[in-house]
C-alpha cells in the first residue's frame, strides 16, 4: 500500500505547490474512520481508498480530487458525516466526497439498452462536477480488480454488467480510454469467462509463434525513419481482449482476420511531424486500401486525435499504425484528466486541443476562455443535462423527461394508455397533485382509472410532446361526438322555441348541403352552420310557444370539449348559468351575475346543470378570506373546510399585517350549496373575519 509520504511525493512532482498536510490528514482520517473494517479479500479497507488516492495523483489530478479519493467511502461506509468533513477539510473537498457517496447509492438495475443511456446521462447529471464522476470512475476500476474475491456469482455478474454498460462508456466519453480498456476486459472476462480464456489463449498461440514479430516490426520501422530524420518512438500494443472480442462479433470474423491484434504507434513531438511520418510509411510500405482514417482533422467525440492507416509491414504482414503527437498520445489515454495537468502548459495553450470535447459543451467552454488550471477546476461543474429530468418507475426503470414535466408527462412517457386513464400520482410515496413538477431522482407511481379521461386543462401544463399529443388526439376524437351531440341540443332548442316541438323530419339536409344528419348536427355545434341560417330555415308558426321548459342540459357533456366553463366567473354547480354560443368553440358557460355577458345577449342560450347527483361533481373556486393574525387560525379554517368534505387546492397570503391575513384560497366542491355551507361555517369561526366567494 501506498505510503502518505509516497502519495504526497507523487502529487508534488506534477504541483510542487500542492498542500501536502491536507493529503497527510487526509490520509490519516481516512484511515481511522474505516479502522478495522475489511474488504472482501481480507485486506484491510483503507487499501482500497489509497489505492484509488494513487491512481488520481497518477492522473496528475489537483490535490483535492486526491484527496476526495482518500476519503471516498468515509460517508457510505463510517459513521463520519458531511458536515463534519465539511469542517475539517472544507465545503469543496465534503462537496467531491458527497458527490461520489450519491453516485454509489444509484443502482443500475435494466440490461435494457435505451436504460444503460439514460443511466449514463442520470450519472453525469448527478456528478455535478467532472471530478466527482472521475472519482467515482476510478473507485470503479479498483473495485473491478478485486471483484474475483466476492464470492457472489450472481453479484459479480451484476457489478460486471453495471461496469459495462454503464460506467466504462462513461470513461469513452470523457475520453479516459486506460480506465475504459481495463474496466471492460474485467467486466468481460467475469461475464464471459470461457470465451475470454479462449481468445487470450488464443493470442499467447500467436505471440509464441511469431515472437519476435513486434520486435523485429519496430526495429525496421525505425531505420526508415531514422533515413527520413524524423525522431519518433515507435511501440507495440496489443488489443484487449474484449475489444478484439467485440470487433468479431461486429465484423463476424474469426481471430485470425483481425490484422490489427498489435497496433504499431508512432510517437512524434508536432502536427506536422505526424504528416510526414504518414508519408514516410506510405512511401515503404504498400497501403491497405479503405483503411486510413485522419482522427487529426476530424477528432473523434471524446477528443481522440491521431492518424491511422493500416500497410502491409516490413515483414511482409498487414498491420495498424497510428500516428500521433505526445499530448495526443496522452489524450488519448487519460481524456478529459489530460486538461487538468498542471505543468503541461503546452496543452492548455492550444486551444484547438480543446475544441475536441464537443460533446461536453458546458466544459469546452469553460476550456477555451479560462487561462490557469485552477480556474478550470472551479468552473467546470458539469450542467450539460440541465434541461432534463430523470425519474424512476416503482421498479427502478429510468424515464427522461424534459425539465418543468409533470406526473402527467411521466404518465404518457410510460404508455398513452396508462397517461389516458391517470387519475393521481405518488411522488417519492407521497400522493401529489397530477401537474406536481418532477425533479431530479424522483419515483413516480401512477394511479389509474378505468373511467378516468384526458382533462382538457391538462393540455395547459403538460411540457413533452407525447403528452400534449396524445391530450390533443383524445380530445379530437371525442371532439366530433360531443360537437355533434351539441348541435342536436342546439338544433332542438330553435326547433322548441319557434315550433315548441321537434321533429327531425322537419329537417330538410339539402337546404344545408349535408348528406347526413349526423354531419348537419356536428355542422351546427361547430358553428360552420351558423344558428341564424338554421332559425330562418325553420319556418316559424305563428302560434304562441311556451319556452319556459327549453334548455341545453350540461350533464351530457365533458367540460373542455364543446362545453366550456368560463373562467371569468367560474361558475359551479347550483350557481345561476347562462350559455353563450361562439363559432369553432361552442357553449360558454357563464354565471348569470357575470359582466361579460351584456355583450351577448343575441347569442345567448339557456343552459342547466341538470346534476341530480353531487357525487361526481367537482369544481374549483376561489375564496377570500381574511382571519385574525392568530397562531390557531390557519388550523381553524383548514379543519372547517376538510370537516365539510372539500378539499384545498391552493392557499395564497395575498397581505399581511400585524392583525389580519387575507388570503386565497381554492377548494374544490361539489355544487353552489356546498360552498353555501362552508362559507357559513367559516363565518362561525372567531377567527375569521370576512369570507367572499370570488
Ligand atoms: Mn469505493
Amino acid at each position: 500500500m501506498i505510503t502518505s509520504s509516497e502519495l504526497i511525493g507523487l502529487v508534488k512532482e506534477y504541483d510542487p505547490s500542492a498542500n501536502g498536510d491536507l493529503v497527510r490528514k487526509a490520509y490519516v482520517f481516512a484511515m481511522e474512520a474505516h479502522g478495522v473494517q475489511k474488504r472482501a479479500s481480507g485486506a484491510p479497507y483503507f487499501y482500497h481508498p489509497a489505492e484509488v488516492a494513487k491512481f488520481l495523483a497518477e492522473l496528475k489530478l489537483d490535490v483535492q480530487t486526491v484527496v476526495t479519493g482518500l476519503l471516498h467511502d468515509v460517508i457510505e461506509d463510517t459513521n463520519v458525516n458531511y458536515k463534519e468533513l465539511e469542517e475539517i477539510f472544507g465545503a469543496e473537498i465534503a462537496f467531491l466526497v458527497e458527490g461520489v457517496t450519491k453516485l454509489s447509492k444509484i443502482n443500475y438495475t435494466s440490461s435494457k439498452a435505451h436504460q444503460a443511456e439514460n443511466f449514463r446521462k442520470f450519472l453525469l447529471a448527478m456528478s455535478k462536477d467532472i471530478r466527482v464522476l472521475i472519482v467515482k470512475l476510478v473507485d470503479r476500476l479498483n473495485n473491478m480488480r478485486t471483484l474475483s474475491y466476492v464470492t457472489s456469482i450472481e453479484k459479480r455478474k451484476r457489478i460486471s454488467l453495471e461496469t459495462l454498460e454503464v460506467y466504462a462508456p462513461l470513461a469513452e466519453r470523457i475520453g479516459m480510454s486506460i480506465i475504459k480498456d481495463e474496466m471492460e476486459d474485467l467486466a468481460f472476462y467475469n461475464l464471459h469467462p470461457h470465451e475470454y480464456s479462449t481468445i487470450s489463449l488464443r493470442l499467447d498461440q500467436i505471440r509464441n509463434k511469431d515472437h519476435n514479430f513486434v520486435q523485429n516490426t519496430i526495429l525496421e520501422m525505425k531505420k526508415v525513419f531514422n533515413d527520413a530524420e524524423i525522431n519518433a518512438e515507435i511501440s507495440g500494443r496489443e488489443k484487449k481482449v474484449y475489444s478484439i472480442w467485440r470487433k468479431m462479433r461486429q465484423r463476424n470474423v474469426s481471430l485470425e482476420q483481425i490484422n490489427d491484434i498489435v497496433a504499431f504507434r508512432v510517437i512524434v513531438d508536432t502536427v506536422q511531424q505526424c504528416y510526414l511520418s504518414l508519408g514516410v510509411i506510405h512511401i515503404n510500405y504498400q497501403i491497405m486500401p479503405g483503411r486510413f482514417k485522419d482522427y487529426i482533422s476530424i477528432p473523434k467525440l471524446n477528443g481522440y486525435r491521431s492518424l491511422h492507416t493500416t500497410v502491409i509491414g516490413p515483414l511482409k504482414q498487414a498491420i495498424e499504425v497510428q500516428i500521433r503527437t505526445k499530448e495526443m498520445h496522452r489524450v488519448a489515454d487519460e481524456g478529459v484528466a489530460a486538461h487538468w495537468s498542471y505543468k503541461n502548459d503546452e496543452l492548455i495553450a492550444k486551444k484547438d486541443e480543446q475544441k475536441n470535447y464537443s460533446w461536453i459543451k458546458s466544459l469546452l467552454t469553460i476550456l477555451q476562455t479560462s487561462g490557469s488550471p485552477e480556474e478550470i477546476m472551479d468552473n467546470s461543474k458539469l450542467e450539460i443535462f440541465e434541461n432534463e429530468v430523470f425519474c424512476f418507475t416503482p421498479n427502478g426503470d429510468l424515464i427522461t423527461l424534459p425539465r418543468g414535466a409533470t406526473s402527467v408527462d411521466f404518465a404518457y412517457e410510460i404508455h398513452s394508455d396508462i397517461g389516458n386513464t391517470c387519475i393521481g400520482a405518488k411522488v417519492n410515496g407521497k400522493i401529489a397533485p397530477l401537474k406536481t413538477v418532477l425533479r431530479n431522482g424522483d419515483q413516480v407511481e401512477i394511479i389509474t382509472s378505468l373511467y378516468q379521461q384526458p382533462e382538457a386543462s391538462w393540455e395547459r401544463f403538460v411540457v413533452t410532446g407525447k403528452a400534449r399529443a396524445c391530450i390533443k388526439k383524445f380530445m379530437k376524437a371525442h371532439e366530433k361526438s360531443e360537437f355533434t351531440s351539441l348541435g342536436l341540443q342546439l338544433v332542438k332548442y330553435i326547433f322548441n322555441e319557434i315550433y315548441g316541438g321537434f321533429s327531425e323530419d322537419l329537417i330538410e339536409l339539402k337546404k344545408f348541403s349535408c348528406s347526413s344528419l349526423a354531419e348537419f348536427y356536428c355542422d351546427v355545434g361547430k358553428g360552420v352552420i351558423p344558428l341564424g341560417i338554421v332559425r330562418s330555415a325553420v319556418s316559424g308558426s305563428e302560434k304562441q310557444v311556451d319556452v319556459s321548459n327549453n334548455y341545453i342540459c350540461l350533464i351530457d357533456f365533458t367540460p373542455g370539449i364543446a362545453v366550456h366553463f368560463s373562467e371569468c366567473c367560474t361558475p359551479i354547480l347550483g350557481d345561476k348559468i347562462v350559455g353563450i354560443f361562439v363559432p369553432q368553440k361552442g357553449i360558454e358557460v357563464h354565471a348569470t351575475s357575470c359582466e361579460c355577458i351584456e355583450e351577448c345577449k343575441s347569442v345567448m342560450i339557456k343552459v342547466k346543470w341538470n346534476h341530480e347527483d353531487e357525487a361526481d361533481a367537482a369544481f374549483i373556486v376561489r375564496l377570500r378570506i381574511v382571519i385574525l393574525n392568530e397562531t390557531e387560525s390557519f388550523a381553524v379554517i383548514t379543519n372547517v373546510i376538510s370537516e365539510n368534505g372539500a378539499s384545498i387546492t391552493n392557499i395564497k397570503v395575498e397581505h399581511r399585517s400585524t392583525e389580519f391575513f387575507d388570503l386565497l384560497v381554492d377548494l374544490k366542491v361539489k355544487s353552489v350549496n356546498h360552498i353555501g355551507e362552508i362559507q357559513a361555517a367559516l363565518r362561525t369561526c372567531s377567527n375569521v373575519r370576512s369570507v367572499r366567494r370570488l
